[in-house]
């Protein structure tokens, strides 16, 4: 029987992985935990500039209904009162978001939840016959033209690089219209930035594990595999088995990020510009999330981009030719000769959409199976 020095090694220092390690690590197994990068918390890491948090990798916003997973958190870390309320530019003229009564009143004048309901029925009338076969006819059928045009359609197309006839209806199957003045872009019970930003909650999780940053587990995958006895792995499931059944597909982003000499630049944290014609999706003012009075500000521009090898994963395209794809790479590590070493986990092996929530959700239930 071969020793190893560690219980488990954990691949990838994102927030799956670090709730797996800190559970591991409590319950007494011997943890080593390694990333690529330079840094531990995977996407949600923040980088400090002027003083400011910046959320290098996108906006991450902490939003569940799960109480469990909301008592998780707050062991580690307490949070801010922000709640989501973006602003969508179209052509100058803003539009408060999600679909709600201010955005009907800025869109058609309407003020009351039946001139709304009646205004959207109107706009509605010549799709209703439709079958949907696309996000375009979706967007129609449920919303109307002005909605559509206004907040759906070029937003949608820089997103996903494809015009709206060729994303698939069901990533807008549901479009949530609220017939009440009411921002909040999400409805969960639960919401917030962490006191003290997302380096803090993950500052908390990996304390006392062990953690290598700037290892590149492929490089020397044999000599890392054999220092622990099981292994996570959070990174891509193609990448794990070589992309031998072929190469799952990506929406990368690319972030421009400025400091500006003045304290407020649009007085809101996310502002989307819907319009086809903007080259960026979104305007992040990083200091709104934390409520911030420094008197500088850092803006970030958000660039939809193709995925390649030089840069990151972060959307996966869980349409039917990818996840066909995927079900192959997910029988490949059912095998026996994976499954009695490896286990996978986390947004890029999993190859779904997590938000937070679902990310620790998910950790917490593989720690519930493995330990
Ligand atoms: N969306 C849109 N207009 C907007 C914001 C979002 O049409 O102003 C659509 C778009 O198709 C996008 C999806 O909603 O891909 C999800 O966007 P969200 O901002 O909720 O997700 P995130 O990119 O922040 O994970």
């Amino acid at each position: 029987m071969a020793t190893f020095q560690y219980d488990y090694l954990v691949v990838g220092a994102g927030l799956f992985g670090a709730v797996f390690a800190r559970e591991a690590t409590q319950t007494g197994k011997r943890v080593l935990v390694i990333d690529k990068r330079c840094h531990t918390g995977g996407n949600i890491y923040c980088e400090q500039i002027a003083g400011i948090n910046v959320h290098k990798y996108g906006a991450h916003i902490f939003h569940t209904s799960n109480q469990e997973v909301w008592d998780y958190v707050n062991q580690f870390v307490s949070f801010n009162r922000y709640v989501n309320s973006p602003i969508a530019n179209y052509r100058g003229k803003l539009y408060n978001l999600p679909f709600n009564m201010n955005t009907f009143y800025q869109l058609w004048g309407v003020t009351t939840p039946d001139e709304a309901k009646a205004k959207i029925e109107e706009q509605r009338a010549p799709f209703k016959h439709l079958d949907p076969q696309n996000l375009e006819e979706q967007a129609l059928f449920l919303g109307g033209k002005d909605l559509y045009e206004t907040l759906i359609k070029g937003y949608t197309e820089k997103q996903w690089g494809r015009p709206a006839t060729q994303i698939p209806a069901f990533i807008i199957k549901r479009l949530p219209f609220r017939f009440t003045f009411d921002n909040n872009y999400f409805n969960d019970l639960y919401q917030g930035i962490p006191n003290g930003g997302y380096n803090a909650l993950t500052n908390a999780l990996f304390e006392g594990v062990e953690v290598r940053t700037g290892v590149n587990y492929f490089e020397n995958k044999a000599e890392l595999d054999g220092l622990a006895e099981r292994v996570l792995y959070t990174g891509k499931i193609d990448e794990f088995f070589d992309c031998k059944l072929g190469q799952l597909e990506y929406r990368s982003l690319h972030f421009e990020t400025e400091v500006l000499e003045r304290e407020n630049f649009q007085g809101n944290a996310v502002v989307n510009y819907t319009e086809k014609s903007v080259p960026y999706t979104r305007i992040l003012e990083h200091k709104h999330f934390e409520f911030g009075t420094q008197e500088k500000t850092v803006v970030t521009r958000e660039y939809p981009h193709e995925f390649s090898k030089d840069n990151e994963p972060y959307y996966p395209i869980n349409d039917n030719v990818n996840n066909r794809l995927l079900e192959q790479y997910k029988a490949l590590a059912n095998e026996p000769v994976y499954q009695q070493k490896y286990l996978f986990g986390g947004r890029l092996a999993d190859y779904k959409y997590y938000d937070m929530d679902d990310t620790i959700e998910a950790a917490l239930a593989l720690t519930k199976r493995e330990l």
